[in-house]
């Protein structure tokens, strides 16, 4: 009797000592996902969901639809029994196609190429495979958000350098940002956030930093389709429609990154591809085999259909888009005239910080993205242009009317 009527209070006292020491569910949490913030891009969007039909400029997706062609690849690859896991590289018609294609416009053969899920599964697949805890990556400021906060969750250290106030590749600022531990420059040509190219001058002058410090360069040129001034006659034109100054064209250790998601509209079949040195591409490979998987199997079928559709109607449409963007902001604001993608970069109003200015905006109704969110620095704003050339102009009234 005595005993049981022990047994419950110190049972109780040892579940308390117990239960004291564990974890709250939270408290499962690693460093690593601590170290990344929720994207920027995110939080505005929430915004967005509570706003009654906002003119919204924030989206960074194509406002086309996904080539009929396509389409139809998909619907018969589906009924084709396209249904399973592919190689993890992915499928060999598509693999070759892109490394032809690839290798015509840089005039060389581009390497191994790996199928990744988005570029955005490409970029994590080259930071995991090349970064050990400590290393460096040099990008430039503004840039695109995923940088960041991939080499946190490799433990690697981001070397962000300044191109203010022109956001052109500045190679002494690049040079000084060179340590013993840097091994990788990553360059996005044309840029998101702010629609600038790469001239030839400048890709030479990014190869030449490269070389010199023995870097790989990381290429992303998702944007490459979308580009607004001619090259013609350039001596970077190797073939066909390759206009874009990409470093690949003169230096072997870089990774070409490029994706489908902008340039046929497919941002939610997640398609991307990465091509570069064997030594480098196998690792990503070995990595995706334990990650990705493999990219989605009707849909690489699909995407190798969509290399042949036109896609030119598209970029003279955005072309025009960004003519009436650049026309309209750059009566009251301070903008460098993009020559790709589909952003624009002005600059705040005078004395009011970029987050000030985007919360005016929203409320009245036009939604525009802060550039800290894509920068160490809160005094600009991004402004998509894929939409319609009515609401895209009457956006830029309002904000041209809130100077
Ligand atoms: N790089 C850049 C510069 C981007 O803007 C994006 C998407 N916004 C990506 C990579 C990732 O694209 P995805 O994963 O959809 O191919």
């Amino acid at each position: 009797m005595a005993l049981t009527v022990l047994r419950y209070p110190l049972s109780s006292i040892l579940y308390l000592l117990l239960t004291s020491g564990m974890r709250d569910p939270s408290q499962y949490i690693s460093r690593r996902a601590m170290g990344v913030d929720a994207s920027g891009i995110r939080k505005v969007f929430d915004l967005a969901a509570k706003m009654k039909d906002p003119i919204n400029l924030s989206i960074g997706l194509p406002d086309f639809d996904v080539p009929e062609v396509a389409k139809q690849a998909a619907i018969d690859a589906i009924r084709a029994g396209h249904n399973r896991y592919t190689q993890t590289q992915g499928i060999a018609p598509l693999r070759e196609r892109l490394r032809q294609d690839l290798s015509a416009q840089m005039g060389r053969d581009v390497g191994e190429v790996l199928i990744t899920s988005g570029v955005s599964g490409g970029l994590l697949l080259a930071i995991l495979a090349t970064i050990d805890p400590g290393d460096e990556a040099i990008f430039l400021d503004p840039y695109f958000v995923m940088y960041k906060h991939i080499l946190t969750m490799a433990g690697g250290k981001a070397a962000i350098v300044d191109s203010y106030p022109d956001f052109r590749f500045h190679a002494e600022r690049v040079e000084k940002a060179v340590t013993p531990r840097t091994k990788l420059l990553v360059l996005n040509s044309p840029s998101n956030p702010t629609g600038v190219v790469m001239s030839e001058a400048e890709v030479r002058a990014a190869v030449e930093v490269a070389r010199r410090h023995d870097l790989l360069i990381l290429s992303d040129e998702i944007y490459e389709p979308f580009l607004y001034e001619g090259a013609a006659g350039s001596q970077f034109k190797v073939q066909g429609s390759a206009k874009l100054p990409s470093p690949a064209k003169l230096y072997d250790k870089t990774i070409i990154l490029r994706g489908f998601s902008k340039s046929h509209a497919m941002t939610g079949w997640r398609l991307g591809y990465a091509a570069g040195p064997e030594a480098v591409v196998s690792q990503m490979t070995k990595l995706q085999q334990y990650t990705f998987v493999c990219p989605p199997s009707p849909l690489q079928h699909a995407a190798l259909a969509a290399l042949d559709v036109p896609m030119g109607d598209a970029v003279a449409a955005y072309r025009r888009k960004r003519d009436i963007a650049f026309e309209r902001l750059s009566r009251k604001f301070e903008v460098v005239k993009p020559g790709g993608a589909f952003y624009i970069f002005p600059k705040a109003p005078a004395g009011t910080t970029a987050t000030d200015f985007v919360a005016r905006a929203i409320e009245n109704n036009v939604l525009v993205i802060p550039g800290n969110v894509f920068s160490e620095r809160d005094t600009h704003f991004r402004i998509s242009y894929a939409t319609t050339d009515e609401r895209l102009a009457k956006g830029c009234d309002v904000l041209c009317s809130l100077v």
